[in-house]
């Protein structure tokens, strides 16, 4: 097509930062200047409008629907009323420039004098650009510092006042009502250690959380109203954890981006200490601290499981498996025997997996974790061929690594070929844009595939399997196991040295922390019928329930025979070996 059939006109690009009511007068003022002047020099002006948006960067939707236009060869002409409005960065400036640039459109901005058809119109262009830069460093600098001494100086920097306080003559005073819920808060979690519980409690002993009055400045509403509501896990976890029930002001937390807020690097917070008086002593604080740290640590809903494998065993399909207790009625009588089941498979359907007997599960995993502990040449060997593995796993990815480092080149070759070909016109306009803006699809792709590699290869080049610290865990298993009466106990312990067990037809894999062990069948004669100390304990544990049952043999405790192993396609023997399936948290020993 020729570039005279395209149709043209003169793009006006007004924004504004604010939707408050100056800045909409602005717009006006803005779009006005504009049009007067395409008025006088007889333009076709077309208007996109960006409100409500700040010039920091280019994601502004305005603006790269002008962008786009301008790519496809519709832009003659690019309108501003001041240099600001398009940019407030210099790099982006000069970068939306070489765009107009290349696409013929040329560039205009009214207050500030600058029309790039011209050479001093370029000039200005880039000093201005550096002094509108500079400007709004110094701008964005001097804000930080102001709100940074406010704090510093005991004030309060705006916004509600924290539970427990309130704001009084510019300071933070208590509300000693809210004081008493929070030292009930701090006892209750202190007793229920989850911060469900704690909600809970206190919405049933009558107490809700603090509401607020909508607050209008200007006949503008400035902060939206709440009621008084219950207290929910979240809001019961961020009010008594807040630093300033220590006196404690953490400042520049958040910025925001665009309307969402982003957490800030800690180094850049301000803390500010005796802020106001502290509602908890640093030692309470302390305590609460640490077992919200541990809380965070345990799977919510398992804590209370009376099943040992809970929040550890995993159906084949990817699905937790959860504990459950089925009842039987003999002649000699009724007991109950536990099964694991996949969630999916119960809830949902979608997952063939039958139950599994909690006493064939268990013990093979307990068994097999003492046999480790106990052999620990057996384990070097398998944490040698992990640890190959890892190297073997490392080499595929760092020959893709070549490969997609030559594929970037290339395309960023094809790039600056593309761009001679435009320059000698060679090409249309509408030509260069499209395969351009393939080959940066392409390029874009590549960089994420590399990215994604690096950090790969560093991740596995960085797991060493310390097998010494292993064998120590896997030991304690074996001799403290016996000794924990309790199942959740027992859990935490077993939690010490696995990081999940999958059951799958035929096989278990263990996920010890340092690396992943498969059991599977194993033909031999060693390793032969050993059953623990620990099954001898729960078998009396279950006898008391189901009468003379005993140490038959031929039955599990629970009332599951031999046989069944089979039926589940769980091997009686096991052998460790390395897994087939590496993944990244299974090498990672800090999990
Ligand atoms: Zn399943």
């Amino acid at each position: 097509m020729r570039r005279a059939a395209v149709e043209q006109w003169d793009a006006g690009y007004v924004r504004v930062s604010t939707d408050i009511q100056v800045e909409r007068d602005a717009v006006q003022n803005q779009i006005q200047a504009l049009e007067a002047h395409a008025l006088a020099h007889d333009l076709r002006l077309r208007l996109y409008r960006d409100e409500g948006i700040s010039a920091k960067d280019t994601d502004r939707p305005e603006l790269q629907r002008l962008l786009a236009d301008a790519r496809a060869g519709n832009v003659r002409s690019v309108l501003v009323t001041k240099l600001d409005r398009i940019s407030r960065s210099l790099s982006d400036l000069l970068d939306l420039m070489r765009l107009f640039e290349a696409h013929d459109a040329k560039f205009v901005s009214l207050r500030d004098n600058i029309d790039t058809s011209g050479p001093v119109g370029r000039f200005m262009l880039h000093i201005l650009g550096a002094i509108a830069e500079l400007e709004r460093g110094i701008t964005a600098e001097r804000v930080a510092e102001d709100m940074k001494l406010r704090a510093r100086r005991r004030k309060w920097n705006g916004g509600l006042a924290p539970y427990g306080h309130r704001m009084e003559d510019g300071r933070l005073q208590i509300v000693p009502d809210e004081a008493v819920v929070l030292q009930r808060m701090r006892e209750l979690f202190l007793q229920r250690r989850t911060w469900r519980g704690v909600a809970v409690a206190l919405n049933r002993e009558g107490f809700r959380t603090r509401g607020w009055q909508p607050e209008e400045r200007d006949g503008r509403l400035v902060r939206k109203g709440h009621e008084a509501a219950e207290w929910t896990p979240t809001s019961v976890k961020r009010v008594l954890l807040q630093l300033i029930n220590l006196g404690t002001l953490v400042y520049n937390r958040r910025r925001m981006k665009g309307k969402t807020a982003v957490a800030r690097p800690a180094e850049e917070h301000v803390v500010v200490e005796n802020f106001c008086e502290p509602i908890f002593t640093r030692e309470q604080m302390d305590e609460l601290q640490r077992i919200a740290a541990e809380v965070a640590r345990t799977p919510a809903r398992t804590a209370a499981s009376p099943h040992l494998l809970s929040g550890l065993i995993e159906c084949a399909c990817g699905t937790k498996m959860y504990g459950i207790y089925n009842y039987v009625t003999t002649k000699r009588g009724r007991y109950r025997v536990g099964y694991y089941r996949c969630r999916r498979a119960s809830h949902k359907g979608t997952c063939a997996a039958k139950q599994v007997p909690a006493a064939i599960l268990e013990r093979a995993v307990i068994e097999e974790l003492c046999r480790l502990g106990l052999d620990r040449d057996r384990l070097a060997a398998v944490a040698g061929e992990a640890q190959a593995t890892i190297e073997t796993s490392l080499q595929p990815l760092i020959e893709r690594r070549v490969d997609v480092t030559g594929e970037l080149e290339r395309t960023r070759d094809r790039l600056s070929s593309l761009l001679e070909l435009a320059e000698d016109r060679l090409i249309t306009k509408a030509e260069y844009a499209a395969r351009k803006s393939r080959l940066e699809t392409d390029q874009a792709g590549v960089e994420r595939e590399l990215a994604n590699i690096e950090v790969e290869i560093a991740s596995r080049a960085a797991m060493t399997i310390d097998i010494d610290e292993t064998v120590r865990e896997l030991r304690r298993v074996g001799d403290v196991f016996d000794s924990l009466e309790d199942v959740i106990d027992r859990r935490h312990l077993l939690a010490t040295c696995l990081n999940r067990v999958v059951a799958r037809p035929g096989e278990i894999e263990l996920h010890v922390p340092a690396f992943q062990l498969l059991m599977g069948r194993d033909e031999g004669e060693e390793g032969a019928e050993k059953v623990t100390s620990w099954l001898q304990s729960a078998a009396g544990e279950r006898a008391q329930k189901q009468p003379s049952k005993g140490q038959n043999g031929d039955k599990f405790p629970g009332g599951v025979s031999d046989r069944r192993w089979e039926n589940y396609g769980i091997p009686e023997r096991l052998d460790a070996r390395v897994g087939r399936w590496y993944t990244k948290a299974v090498f990672n020993k800090n999990l």
